[in-house]
């Protein structure tokens, strides 16, 4: 579960192309815009930049993104829906450059959405951070996890999803370990210094309990309500995780779209 330097250094390029990717979805968001419209601008962004789309043929998902919206929490298959001023996109996109994996995940909200769901993306973007804190040599998965759960469930009363977890990362999209977005301090697998994570709380506004809608692959919240997913891929390290995924080039990317919400910790 350990990588080399090199390794890392690998991976934070196929990560880094990931926020890339994602930010300059960001600058094509806007009402009457398609899921499969940005999702071919992912693809040719990515295999643009020698790289080529990582969830694409992973289990015959049939896209370069997963795109969920509103009550959608993960895996949703991009169409020709129209986005709305009121919508909340949920993408996740991956990619593999020189044989490594990147894959980040990050909750836009359209310009007509309500303060109450604004907030459970900052709560689920700012539990992300707090995860990452416990991402460091001698704290175990669970440490992770209880941060996350402790904040979104104990603090704000949202749903923590617990069918769905962050992993490891590297020449696999998944590897071990698992890293839920619950869990129980100093349990589970213990973290090593070089160990790639991929961390990513899908949060919902309501109950935790989610369903498998009819096209096999998206997910859904149980009571119909929004979900947030955020995700970064991190490297554990001594002192403080180094995050090789980036947020700052996505949040550059919303400031200057009009069509969208700024979303802070
Ligand atoms: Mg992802
Ligand atoms: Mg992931």
């Amino acid at each position: 579960m350990v990588k080399s330097p090199a390794e890392i250094e690998l991976i934070k390029e196929s990560s880094l192309l990931v926020s890339k990717t994602l930010a300059e979805l960001a600058n094509h968001i806007k009402p009457g815009v398609t899921p499969l419209f940005l999702d071919k601008l992912a693809e040719e962004f990515i295999r643009d930049h020698g790289a080529v789309p990582g969830f694409k043929g992973y289990g015959d998902f049939p896209n370069t993104l997963c795109f969920s919206i509103n009550s959608a929490v993960v895996h949703g298959i991009p169409n020709d829906t129209v986005v709305k001023e009121d919508d909340v996109l949920s993408i996740d996109c991956g990619t593999i450059m020189n044989e490594f994996y990147g894959d980040q995940a990050f909750t836009f909200a359209m310009a007509g959405v309500e303060m109450e769901v604004i907030k459970l993306l900052q709560v689920t973007r700012k539990s992300l951070s707090l995860g990452i804190e416990q991402a460091i040599v001698g704290k175990r998965v669970g440490d992770i996890g209880f941060a996350i759960q402790q904040y979104c469930e104990k603090e704000h009363g949202y749903g923590v999803v617990r069918e769905l977890v962050g992993h490891g990362l590297g020449k696999s999209l998944h590897e071990d370990p698992e890293v839920p977005n619950y869990g129980r301090k100093g349990q589970g697998t213990k973290l090593l210094e070089n160990m790639v994570l991929a961390i990513e709380p899908m949060i919902n506004l309501g109950t935790r309990d989610v369903v498998s809608a009819q096209d096999g692959w998206t997910i859904l919240t149980k009571d119909g309500r929004v979900s947030a997913h955020y995700e970064h891929d991190i490297v554990v390290k001594k002192e403080k995780a180094e995050i090789l995924t980036d947020f700052g080039v996505i949040d550059q990317a919303i400031k200057k779209n009009n069509y969208l919400q700024e979303i802070v910790e």
